[in-house]
């Protein structure tokens, strides 16, 4: 069975963070894995509180982890702070990782800052460079790039930006467009646009995560990166569209039905 590393957050109300990735890596039929990067208390309504795990503590469990175990593919998502990134990087890089898909995750939906303002350097310098896909939304790539993002022509060339950082492969993600929900994938060379229906749910907790927790599991089974994408977007449509409410707010989507 291929294994699957996720370095991220915990979502106490399990529909984002660490437990989305463990979710869909099920669902994958990949044997998942987790390194701990914060702690968050929340729910369907927000985020209460985040408790950042000691860096010392982070580079125990990527050693604990690499030192025993042939790891096929590492998805990163909330990273937090710098002293958090440059541990996570040297880690990858001491162990030679291999398919890293980084979710750039910095805001919540619910407005809460899950990556410290000035660590978005740290992301850029650290993580982009070895990532083989970089999964930014609109608002993550204008904070990267500083590209003020309304049109397609936009999203080209923030991904093209994005993609000089030192990713494979940029996933710029449209859902925060009014328009039209088309995504792009860049490899450096051209633009592939990526377009699904988009489906009016307000239940959409954890998107992000799991959308990037898939690509991961398919490089992992051997998919290349376009084919790990494509169907990483199929996954994810299906699991909005079964998504659910669980509490008052936002639910999650759903990943076995
Ligand atoms: N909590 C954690 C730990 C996360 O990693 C993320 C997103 O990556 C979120 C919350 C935010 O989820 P959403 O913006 O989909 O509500």
């Amino acid at each position: 069975m291929k294994k699957v590393l996720t370095i991220a957050g915990s979502d106490s109300s399990g529909g984002a963070g660490i437990q989305a990735d463990l979710k869909a890596f099920s669902a994958h039929g990949v044997f998942g894995m987790s390194v701990i990067t914060a702690v968050t208390a929340q729910n369907t309504q927000g985020v209460f509180a985040v408790q950042d795990i000691d860096v010392a503590v982070i580079d125990k469990q990527i050693e604990a982890i690499f030192d025993d175990i042939a790891v096929d593919a590492v998805k990163i998502g909330m990273v937090s702070r710098t002293e958090t990134i440059k541990a996570i990087a040297n880690g990858l890089k001491k162990y030679y990782a291999q398919n890293i898909v980084v979710d750039p995750v910095m805001i919540s939906k619910s407005g809460y800052y899950l990556l410290h303002p000035e660590a978005v350097e740290a992301l850029i310098s650290y993580l982009m460079p070895l990532a083989t896909v970089v999964t930014p939304n609109i608002p993550e790539a204008e904070e990267i790039t500083g590209i003020k993002i309304d049109s397609l022509k936009d999203m080209e060339k923030a991904a093209a930006v994005i993609h000089q950082l030192g990713p494979k492969y940029v996933l710029l993600k449209g859902g925060h467009r009014e328009e039209d929900a088309t995504d792009i994938l860049f490899d450096g060379e051209s633009y592939q646009h990526l377009s699904t229906a988009r489906i009016a749910t307000k239940n959409t907790h954890g998107t992000g995560c799991t959308l990037s927790a898939a690509i991961a599991a398919n490089l992992a089974k051997g998919y290349s990166a376009q084919e790990a994408v494509s169907q990483g977007k199929e996954y994810i449509h299906t699991a909005i569209e079964h998504s659910f409410a669980i509490g008052k707010g936002v639910g999650p989507v759903h990943h076995f039905y």
